[in-house]
């Protein structure tokens, strides 16, 4: 589903070059759920941005769903991005709209009918268990119901592929544990794959099949989740 090949990532900045990521190379397959881990630094972030192109590598490919993504224009990207769902630490919701317009909002995009995106809405409400906050606003609710608001919304148009950073680390343990529950639901009930970067083992032990360990922006140690880190 995911193919990176020999990506690098150089940014330019006042403090001079940093190569953010060396030579990275990742194999992701449909329906896995993909852990990156690595200490703050080591690439995380520029490495999943790097999968829906928010970041265009330096060199490399990145292919998804059998399209690569590297020869697009910023047009075909757009409409190849729809397949590749996101969600944030903080969560990035508007906070002018409400639950129910925050995640009508990227079907509003797509230029969806009204009938059409109620239809969704309430559906993928119903789906993070939210049916009774659609019309509050996001400061109203807690980080948890936050995040399913963010999960909700990435869901919208239907991904294949779901990118998590960092999503459940201003969360408490309790409420890290519902979300990972609830994003292991969605990849059994969608079959979605999910690619999430996290710098909690225990995250990676709870819900990954695979995992990538990264530091210094090279991939040091990859395989399945039992076989990389030894159970307490
Ligand atoms: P992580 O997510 O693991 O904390 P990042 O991918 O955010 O790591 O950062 C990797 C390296 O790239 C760091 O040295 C960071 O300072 C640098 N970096 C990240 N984004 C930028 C940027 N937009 N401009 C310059 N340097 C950046
Ligand atoms: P339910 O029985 O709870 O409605 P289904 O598994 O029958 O759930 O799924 C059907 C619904 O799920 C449809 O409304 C469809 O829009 C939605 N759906 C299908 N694929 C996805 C996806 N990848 N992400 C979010 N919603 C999806």
């Amino acid at each position: 589903m995911i193919k990176l090949q020999d990506i690098e990532k150089v940014y330019q900045s006042d403090n001079g070059t940093i190569h953010a990521l060396r030579g990275v190379n990742l194999s992701v397959k449909q329906g896995e759920i993909f852990g990156i881990i690595g200490t703050s630094g080591a690439g995380k972030s520029t490495l999943v941005r790097c999968i829906n192109m928010l970041e265009s590598p330096t060199k490399g490919i990145v292919t998804v769903d059998g399209q690569e993504l590297t020869s697009l224009n910023e047009q075909e990207l757009r409409e190849q991005r729809k397949k590749i769902g996101m969600i944030f630490q903080h969560f990035n919701l508007l906070s002018s709209r409400t639950v129910y317009q925050n995640i009508a909002f990227p079907l509003e995009l797509a230029k969806r009918s009204k009938e059409e995106i109620d239809k969704e809405v309430l559906h993928l409400l119903e789906l993070v268990g939210l049916s009774d906050k659609k019309d509050q606003y996001p400061a109203q609710l807690s980080g948890g119901q936050k995040q399913r608001v963010g999960i909700a919304r990435a869901l919208a148009n239907h991904p294949k592929v779901l990118l998590c950073d960092e999503a459940t680390s201003a969360l408490d343990p309790q409420t890290t544990k519902s979300i990972l529950e609830l994003l292991k639901d969605i990849n059994r009930k969608f079959q979605l794959t999910i690619v999430l970067i996290t710098h909690e083992m225990q995250v990676i032990k709870e819900i990954c099949n695979q995992v990538a360990v990264i530091e210094g922006g090279k991939i040091i140690e990859q395989g399945k989740v039992i076989d990389i880190f030894t159970q307490p």
